[in-house]
């Protein structure tokens, strides 16, 4: 799983939970519902990212004195293992369509400010909370290591979007909102083919999740979208077991 050759690769102590934070940070999260991660998944994800960014300082930047706050770091770790789940949704639901079907090809929708957390005039229309901006902010650098590393080397953003190479979107945990939420007409056209009525809450929601303004952390997401993907997959019997097996699919696309 390429997430977690990520994960393993973040600097970081050697025993991540040996660190009091690390520790607190991983039990507040098991305590908290993941439908479609299994239980060690989480704490892998949680201990490794919660020691990193312990070491980027309280501006989620090397070298900046003082560890990051509980809220910011809590936030982010959350937000992670929230978009994990919703890019297994769409490994199984929509990247085969972004790979074979899509009408804009080469670049999709992907073009170069789709994974802009805040622009300027967001700012300014927006007026998001001191919290919601510094996760922005922290975002925008979390997608520069994560994007390097998957790329493996390959170019980045010769068109379209910086984190778009020629085998598609380097990011997984710290994609935008837009870019997790967004759904084009032709995606949603095909999941409403493929399951019937039980796909409209997931496609509605997607929706209201990409066009929502960004004034707080918890704007970011919709924990309720991922029991949507449940119900819609289970609807046609794709679902039922724990953990990563409710889910099937791996197909790679741009979104
Ligand atoms: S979501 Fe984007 S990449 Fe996928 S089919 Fe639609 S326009 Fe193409
Ligand atoms: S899905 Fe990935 S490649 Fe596409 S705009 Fe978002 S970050 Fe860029």
């Amino acid at each position: 799983m390429p997430i977690d050759g990520w994960l393993e690769a973040l600097p970081g102590p050697e025993s991540p939970t040996s660190s009091r934070d690390v520790a607190d940070d991983v039990a507040l999260f098991a305590g908290r519902e993941h439908p479609l991660l299994p239980v060690r998944t989480v704490h892998h994800q949680v201990a490794r990212l919660s020691a990193h960014l312990l070491g980027l300082g309280s501006a989620g930047a090397p070298g900046v004195s003082g560890a990051m706050d509980d809220g910011l770091r809590r936030a982010l770790i959350g937000y992670s293992l929230y978009t994990r789940q919703l890019d297994m949704v769409q490994d199984r639901a929509t990247k085969h369509i972004c790979r074979d079907g899509c009408e804009r090809p080469p670049l999709g929708c992907c073009n170069r400010s789709h994974n802009v957390v805040f622009s300027l005039s967001d700012i300014m229309m927006q007026h998001p909370t001191g919290l919601a901006l510094r996760m922005g902010d922290a975002l925008a650098r979390l997608q520069a290591e994560e994007g390097t590393h998957h790329a493996h080397g390959a170019p980045m953003g010769e068109r379209g979007c910086p984190y778009l190479t020629a085998t598609g979107c380097t990011l997984h945990l710290f994609k935008s909102p837009l870019c997790v939420h967004y759904l084009c007409p032709t995606v949603a056209d095909a999941l409403n083919a493929a399951h019937g009525p039980e796909a409209v809450p997931f496609v509605a929601g997607m929706r209201r999740a990409a066009n929502r303004q960004l004034e707080r952390s918890s704007d970011f997401m919709d924990p309720g979208l991922i029991e949507a993907a449940v119900r819609m997959f289970a609807a046609d019997g794709g679902a039922g077991n724990g953990g990563e097996g409710r889910l099937g699919g791996g197909a790679s696309g741009n979104a």
